[in-house]
């Protein structure tokens, strides 16, 4: 009996030392398309012409962060001025330039902001118009020619990227205007950096919700599922795309108010 148990003991012993040199595989290296998802698709909904025919005006309590003249209210991402060029009203996305954001930071707000992508269609998919609006400089909210333009669906214009589809696609075709209303809750954080509570957002595209009260549970990165990374009030970031298309987004009309 003894000798049955010593025998025993010894092989678990040696299964144990096998298990613990065993390598297991190295989980899988992320790509972009391991989170862009196809179907389903948002559902073409055609706006009413009206609200987006001219700009809306900005409420008396509102602060105007572009009213076409300039871009005073702009910074490079990079450091120094804003360079996108202004012209017509509007400003246009300069790709040599980088990213732009507001000198001022945000916390909860409504934001109204006009954009345009470009008339001369180039690209596909992604390449196609793409640029976006970053909540306190982080959660995008995506910038988007998605007339008739497929895509992953939490890339359309008016998702929370790639995390969030539209609930419809209500895009105006490219070289016409389209409307988003932005309404931004912040997120708190408990003393370790998670989430207390998670950051909220609706949007209304051109009169239509598509976005309802959703939540974002982090980062809005191309590669990699969400992350959370504690912060304080931060800018409206505005999206210089990566893409090689020579045409780009233009916008007019912002305008926020805090909450
Ligand atoms: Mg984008």
């Amino acid at each position: 009996m003894i000798r049955k148990t010593f025998f025993l003991t010894m092989l678990l012993s040696a299964s144990i030392v096998i298990h613990a040199q065993e390598k297991f595989p190295e989980p899988e290296k992320m790509t972009p398309g391991m989170s862009a998802f196809w179907n389903p698709q948002p559902v073409v909904v055609k706006p009413g012409k009206v609200p987006c025919d001219k700009p809306t005006p900005a409420p008396s309590d509102a602060i105007v962060l572009f009213d076409g003249k300039d871009l005073s209210k702009w910074e490079s991402v990079k450091g120094g001025e804003a360079k996108w060029k202004v012209s017509g009203g509007m400003f246009t996305v300069d790709k040599s330039q980088g990213n732009i954001q507001t000198k001022q930071s945000f916390r909860d707000y409504q934001l109204h902001i006009e954009w345009q992508a470009p008339k001369n269609v180039e690209g596909e998919s992604q390449t196609r118009g793409n640029s976006g609006i970053f909540m306190q400089g982080i959660y995008e909210i995506q910038v988007l020619d998605s007339y008739q333009n497929p895509t992953y669906n939490s890339g359309h214009a008016g998702s929370v990227y790639k995390q969030s589809m539209p609930l419809v696609n209500v895009t105006n075709p490219p070289g016409e205007w389209n409307v988003f209303d932005i309404i931004y809750t912040a997120p708190t954080f408990t003393k370790d950096g998670t989430y207390r509570t998670y950051p909220y957002v609706t949007v209304i595209h051109n009169g239509v919700v598509i976005q309802n009260n959703v939540r974002i549970n982090g980062t809005t990165a191309n590669v990699g599922f969400p992350q959370v990374k504690e912060h304080g009030d931060g800018p409206i970031l505005l999206q210089s795309h990566g893409d090689k298309t020579t045409t780009c987004v233009s916008f007019r009309n912002i305008w926020i108010r805090e909450l």
